[in-house]
């Protein structure tokens, strides 16, 4: 996997992989999986990228000399914290599509909880490590369990099967069953790091467990979640294309009593540690959200920009307040994004740099919560031209196009160019935005854990005191 080419062959490994009730097998050369693999290549090969941008997302290790994705650098520090949020923002914004880096998201965190599952789980944490750093290979998170009665707690589930636990252990390892879901690009990757998907009681010790993993393990079964195909890949609008066909989907991977060796269990049958790692990751994860929504969310100014400017509306009064309402959704998730990485917190025992909870919870708050009057912002300055203009086949008919050019020409702009404008919004906001809804109000979480998160550790002393202080006076 240490070049690009490795990292192809790589996946033809016998992986279980099912997409639309077919088995793949190899998705490479799959019309629609095979674009997960150049997606994947570009982030962590730099396949397609320039020489800056090779410069700007990827280091030499110094001890392997292997080039590596800067998402595989654990952060230490504020300043390696801020990295990342540019890295996460910056790959967002040249990709069109957005970079959610959860496999060295949840690699961090496990690293972190190793050390306090003490000396032995530490070392299977740093072996891993190390051939990561030695091979390169592209890591998948899977932390969301199928969960079915979300009433009931995973001991208390009428099917035990509903949340990865284990259930034999013996000396080559451990045997896990259950599924995880929503896994995003957990086909195309080399490993599936897994951690609990929630805080686990004590009677829950089989479920408190993570585990790396192989993704072509003998009883790992991967469904894949059906992609949309988009318009602009029918145009020559290469730089689109990677933002709607090359984007990955994700898939439900189910575990069918696999057999984990020991020096791959990093948590086991610990219930604190592993709420801890379920802690941990999300906190890492939430931070990553933040810093690429405020890129994604850019794309929403500038589009609306251009609508505005093409339609010649830019400077009436209600469309200068859609823009308002777009530049600071964008901004305010910037600056909880930088905040949270400039007050980060240090783990005492092993120097990693956690984002700062509150900062990066209300960002992910916020971000939720503003998202569909963002889109409302948008599409009442485009107006229904957001979802009616005719298709790619049209443009390409050339009689037709000579109409689009016409009637859809607009201020200053030709028809042709208003109609490319308006055929990215439509997979931006009405056919892949239906996806995006879903991803920006639950990918990387739910509201209510960040509401929780924000009500039980906002420190409330000082203000408290100084409010009763004034009582008493
Ligand atoms: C595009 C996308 C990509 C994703 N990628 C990944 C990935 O790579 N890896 C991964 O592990 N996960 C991934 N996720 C999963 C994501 O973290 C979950 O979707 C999210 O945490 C919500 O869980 P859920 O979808 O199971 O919804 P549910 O848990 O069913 O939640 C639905 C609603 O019920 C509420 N609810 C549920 N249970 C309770 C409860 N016990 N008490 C109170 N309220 C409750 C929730 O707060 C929410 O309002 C992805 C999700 C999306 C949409």
């Amino acid at each position: 996997m240490k070049t690009y080419e490795e990292y192809l062959e790589s996946l033809r490994d016998g992986r279980e992989v099912y997409y639309r009730g077919e088995r793949v097998e190899d998705i490479t050369t799959h019309p629609i999986l095979k674009h997960t693999p150049r997606f994947l290549g570009r982030l962590h090969h730099g396949e397609g990228l320039t020489e800056q941008q090779i410069e700007d997302y990827f280091f030499v290790h110094p001890e392997t000399g292997q080039r590596l994705s800067k998402f595989y650098k654990i952060p230490m520090s504020s300043e390696d914290l801020m990295e990342r949020y540019k890295i996460t923002y910056n790959f967002t914004k040249d990709s069109l599509v957005n970079i959610a880096h959860i496999g060295s998201d949840m690699f961090t965190a496990m690293k972190m909880v190793s050390h306090y599952m003490g000396d032995e789980y530490a070392a299977r944490a740093d072996k891993f490590s190390d051939y990561l750093i030695n091979n390169n290979p592209i890591l998948a998170g899977a932390q969301m369990d199928v969960k079915g009665d979300r009433s009931l707690r995973p001991s208390q589930q009428k099917d035990p099967d509903l949340y990865v636990h284990v259930v034999e252990e013996n000396t080559d390892g451990i045997i896990v069953s259950g599924a995880k879901t929503h896994t995003s690009w957990a086909y195309g990757a080399n490993e599936i790091l897994v951690i609990p998907s929630r805080a686990m009681g004590p009677e829950e010790e089989d479920y408190g467990i993570s585990f790396v993993i192989p993704a072509n393990t003998k009883g790992i079964r991967m469904i894949c979640r059906p992609a949309l195909e988009a318009e602009t890949a029918k145009l020559p609008m290469e730089n689109v294309r990677m933002r709607i066909s090359g984007h990955f989907t994700e898939a439900m991977v189910i575990f069918d009593k696999v057999l984990i060796p020991w020096d791959r269990v990093i948590v086991y049958k610990n219930g604190a540690v592993a709420s801890q790692l379920a802690l941990a990751f999300a906190l890492n994860h939430r931070f990553t959200a933040v810093s690429y929504r405020a890129s994604l969310a850019t794309f929403l100014v500038g589009m609306t920009k251009l609508i505005s400017e093409y339609n010649g509306v830019e400077k009436v009064a209600h469309i200068v307040k859609n823009m308002a309402t777009l530049i600071s959704y964008a901004e305010i998730q910037n600056v909880c994004a930088k905040v949270a990485a400039y007050e980060c917190q240090i783990d005492p025992k092993t120097g990693i740099a956690l984002p700062n909870p509150l900062y990066t919870n209300i960002g992910k708050l916020y971000s939720n919560q503003q998202h569909m009057k963002s889109k409302e912002a948008v599409i009442d300055t485009a107006g229904g031209m957001a979802i009616t203009a005719p298709g790619a086949e049209d443009y390409l008919n050339p009689e037709l196009q000579k109409d689009i050019d016409k009637y859809l020409a607009g201020h200053n702009v030709s028809g042709n160019d208003r109609f490319k404008l308006f055929l990215l919004l439509r997979e931006g906001l009405g056919l892949y935005g239906g996806l995006e809804d879903v991803a920006e109000l639950h990918a990387e979480g739910s509201m209510w854990p960040s509401i929780m998160e924000l009500s039980r550790g906002y420190d409330y002393t000082d203000i408290k005191k100084t409010i009763l202080d004034f009582i008493e006076e």
